[in-house]
């Protein structure tokens, strides 16, 4: 059996020097053999590990026999960002893992060869106007996957899609917080022209709740809303030393470094302070993305998590080209407390060495403190330990049913509590990934239009 074919990048100690892309992507005689390896499994189970229903083995075929534009096609059937899933998804737990190849050996690249497909379509500009019109008025309210999806998918079904943005630029964690070297900006920025073309009118810098609310909507004739929010709330861990100058939610450290360009220095000179090193806590994509970006900010860079390699929620992937880039892990660690210098920034933190105990509720086993303490000299500490909703706009529609960790509730319809208003992504299910947003954008859009074609409205 032929194995995958490997995907060139840049070396490590060179891209540690730059924010440019470390992944360098399939060439069209590396696709088509890697394609060639598909079995096109008539079952193909590989479609059903995928929350968008992607056509695999259709998409995977066509490339084989070289017709790049037929696969970008059905690739844009079911989903409207491509080339941002051909680079970010974990598909090593979702499609991929349902490939049957990869019980005996290794799985078809399917996020390699999405990529190539999505790339081969933005680079011939295959995305073509469409006219909308004649449908309803429907509201987006959030621009990360699972709105843009949402909006893109009402507005091939020939309704009026209005999208609210609350920054100044629409992609959400995409545009904000995976850094350039893993999803160009170029490469969203097309992704959302096109859905633009779809005649989606995208509104940055509105803040639903606060500039605008359910009465305005109400008001301006909109028949129904999707919410689309996301989970951006950072959280902390209440430590003593987390408000010192250079300690950092990762949502500011990289929103700091992508949506405000800081990668572009000098460029753009927007302040992110690192000094000599770097203590980044947690062990999520979100901490390696935050560990990576301040390697290339040139500070040293150690990693706290306070669980094993094997318990760490992070890409393989992902783990794997941190320490290629020199990043030094420190497991079984957890922060106690951060200390400053006179000028109020984080000097050392004093850290807990830990143990593992009996599983949690996710199956992986508890961290336990042992009472064994040590400290590290660091200059800036940024704090990765997950994100939750932002509470503003179930606040501001006070009839919106949350759960305790204050996520919109709906039901498999996408439907909240208050009729005519739907909800999915991160504002759903907490933080996710982009495809399961995408999924549920994609399953709103199809609940919305049937719930406009019976006459109901907001
Ligand atoms: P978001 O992408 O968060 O978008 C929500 C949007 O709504 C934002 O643009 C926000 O500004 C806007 N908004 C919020 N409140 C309002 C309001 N009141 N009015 C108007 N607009 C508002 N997933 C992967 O699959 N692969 C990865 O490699 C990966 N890496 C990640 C790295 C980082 C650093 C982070 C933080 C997450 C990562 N994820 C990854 C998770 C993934 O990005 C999210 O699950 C996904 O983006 C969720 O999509 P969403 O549309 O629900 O929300
Ligand atoms: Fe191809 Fe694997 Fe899907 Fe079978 S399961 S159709 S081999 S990608």
């Amino acid at each position: 059996m032929k194995t995958r074919m490997k995907m060139r990048e840049q070396a490590a100690n060179e891209r540690i020097k730059n924010f440019n892309e470390v992944a360098l992507g399939y060439n069209e005689e590396e696709a088509v053999e890697e394609a060639a390896r598909c079995l096109q499994c008539k079952t193909a189970p590989c479609k059903h590990g995928c929350p968008a229903q992607v056509l695999i083995p259709e998409f995977i075929l066509k490339i084989k026999e070289k017709d790049f534009a037929k696969a970008y096609e059905i690739l844009k059937e079911k989903n409207n960002l491509p080339a941002v899933c051909g680079r970010v998804c974990p598909q090593e737990t979702q499609c991929e893992e349902k490939c049957v190849l990869g019980k005996k050996g290794e799985p078809i690249a399917i996020g390699r060869l999405e990529r190539f497909a999505a790339d081969y379509g933005i680079k011939n500009k295959l995305d073509k106007a469409e006219k909308t019109g004649n449908g309803k008025k429907v509201a987006v309210v959030g621009g990360g996957p699972a709105g843009i999806t949402c909006a893109a998918d009402l507005a091939k079904l020939g309704h009026e899609v209005h999208l609210f943005e609350a920054l100044h630029k629409p992609g959400g964690v995409m545009i904000y917080g995976i850094p350039e070297f893993r999803l160009p900006k170029s490469i969203v920025g097309y992704e959302i022209d096109s859905i633009e073309k779809l005649g989606v009118k995208i509104y940055p810098n509105a803040l639903f709740g606060k500039d605008r609310n359910l009465k305005d909507l109400k008001e301006q004739g909109f028949d129904a809303l999707f919410i689309g929010s996301g989970a951006g709330l950072p959280r902390y861990m209440n430590l003593e030393g987390e408000e010192l100058n250079s300690c950092y939610s990762a949502n500011e450290f990289l929103t700091r470094i992508n949506l405000l360009k800081a990668y572009e220095f000098p460029r753009f000179k927007t302040p992110v302070y690192t000094g000599k090193k770097t203590i980044v806590v947690g062990g999520g994509n979100v901490a390696m993305d935050a560990a990576r970006c301040a390697k290339r900010l040139g500070a040293e860079v150690a990693v706290i998590y306070r669980r094993t390699e094997k318990e760490m929620p992070a890409r393989v992937e992902e783990v794997h080209h941190a320490k290629e880039e020199g990043i030094e892990f420190n497991f079984l660690c957890n922060p106690v407390k951060y200390i400053g210098d006179e000028n109020g920034y984080v000097k050392k933190a004093v850290i807990e060495k830990m143990k593992l105990g009996e599983p949690d509720k996710s199956g992986r086993r508890r961290p336990v403190a042992t009472g064994e303490f040590f400290e590290i000299e660091a200059d800036s500490v940024v704090v990765a330990i997950g994100n939750k909703p932002n509470p503003l706009i179930p606040q501001s529609i006070s009839e919106l049913k949350t759960t305790d960790w204050g996520t919109i509730e709906v039901g498999e319809d996408f439907m909240t509590s208050v009729e005519g208003i739907f909800a999915g992504g991160d504002i759903t299910t907490g933080a996710a990934t982009v495809i399961e947003a995408i999924g549920a954008g994609k399953q709103a859009a199809s609940s919305i239009d049937e719930f406009l074609k019976n006459g109901k409205s907001l």
